[in-house]
């Protein structure tokens, strides 16, 4: 859906998958993470921690923030031309991804079916 409102339909096809737990080539733990395809593992995919499954919206911003790296490629990091694009694509459909919602009322926020 944010695929469509916020980048033209531009993002290639990402696989979106609720994670028990998440932890970061590094060990350090995290909400969500975007994990591109290699050569081992085709598909790629973006998981995000079944903790903030029904917290709109924090499990919709994890999944934003990660769809912005599919955009800019796995090794963007969170400067300056993340944040552009982040705010590109909040504008692209007036912040409803953060939950304001100034028109017409929404259908209630439900984890989508992944
Ligand atoms: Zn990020």
């Amino acid at each position: 859906m944010y695929n469509k409102q916020c980048f033209d339909g531009s993002l290639p096809f990402v696989a979106v998958i609720w994670a028990e737990r998440i932890t970061q080539p590094d060990g350090t733990p995290a909400n969500a993470i975007y994990v591109p395809g290699d050569a081992v593992l085709r598909r790629r995919y973006i998981a995000i921690d079944g903790r903030l499954s029904g917290m709109f919206p924090l499990e919709r911003l994890c999944l934003f923030d990660e769809m912005i790296h599919v955009k800019l490629g796995p090794e963007s990091g969170h400067g300056e031309d993340f944040i552009a694009e982040f705010k590109r694509a909040l504008d692209a459909n007036k912040w409803e991804v953060m939950g304001c919602i100034d028109a017409s009322p929404q259908k209630p926020a439900s984890p989508s079916p992944v």
